[in-house]
């Protein structure tokens, strides 16, 4: 059984979580920008962060034979700058031309402020303007519901939005059915201590379904696990789910959305 990694922040972890994904049969990985744990002093900071994921994490994914993939943007934590933000949208298209940049995220939400549906909108344009893919953070907690009606209402009043080429990260129960309803994928996170645990998960996917949904780890810098998403493998196993379904999950459902970008190599075992 093969598993694709769709959303983990690398540059936050050591070689030895990428020895246990390989171990674990994870083929592919994929990076969105995101926060570092610190807000950046200047926009060549994130010239750099951006440089690192689209060819350092690539190298050392390398090593373990798995795919590093990469996603770029200003992130939601800091897009309440807008100076700042503009100034890093700016030279965002060059890093879209990175041999393994799938397209444009992890945008989004954090606290729903004006400037940050700002910077949102703007990012928005940008990968309609490049063709790009959009993956899409939604908020944690208390504002999770409220920013993902926002983003939601934003997208579905444009005309020039594929809703099959977005995908909406950090979902949750009360969250994945709009999302899927309006035509859009769903990823849903798994975190050891805080917020989904991977029953949860599992929960989900028997009450509403597999389709256009994706199952992630938390992989980055606060209390969280590469091996979450191994646990939601077993946890399936064990209430008795077909291997198929299960490589349907976390091996053919991210190929059919990640692979809507031609860069991405894997391929799902049926169209
Ligand atoms: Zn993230």
């Amino acid at each position: 059984m093969r598993i694709i990694e769709p959303h983990i922040h690398m540059i936050a972890r050591t070689t030895a979580d990428y020895e246990r994904m390989a171990l674990m049969h994870t083929v592919a990985c994929c990076e969105p920008a995101f926060w570092a744990g610190y807000d950046r002093t200047s926009a060549m900071a994130f010239h750099d962060y951006f440089t690192h994921i689209t060819t350092f994490e690539p190298k050392r994914a390398a090593q373990y034979l798995i795919q590093h993939y990469a996603w770029i943007c200003m992130n939601p934590k800091e897009a309440d700058n807008l100076a700042l933000s503009q100034e890093v949208i700016a030279f965002i298209p060059e890093f879209l031309r990175a041999p393994n940049v799938l397209g444009i995220g992890e945008i989004g939400l954090n606290k729903c402020t004006p400037n940050e549906i700002t910077v949102f909108e703007l990012q928005v344009d940008l990968a309609v303007k490049h063709n790009q893919l959009i993956w899409i953070h939604t908020p944690h907690l208390d504002d999770k519901l409220k920013g993902t009606k926002i983003m939601l209402d934003i997208l579905k009043a444009r005309r020039d939005i594929e809703p099959g080429r977005v995908c909406f990260d950090h979902t949750e129960e009360h969250t994945v059915g709009l999302i899927r309803e309006a035509g859009f994928w769903a990823a849903m996170t798994i975190y050891p201590i805080t917020k989904n645990s991977q029953a949860r998960v599992v929960d989900t996917v028997e009450r509403m379904g597999l389709e256009r949904l994706l199952v992630d780890a938390s992989g980055d810098w606060g209390p969280s696990d590469p091996g979450t998403l191994h646990n939601a493998v077993f946890e399936m196993r064990r209430r008795g789910h077909a291997d198929d379904v299960v490589e349907e999950l976390f091996y053919d459902n991210p190929c059919r959305f990640l692979g809507q970008c031609p860069k991405f190599r894997p391929q799902p075992r049926r169209p």
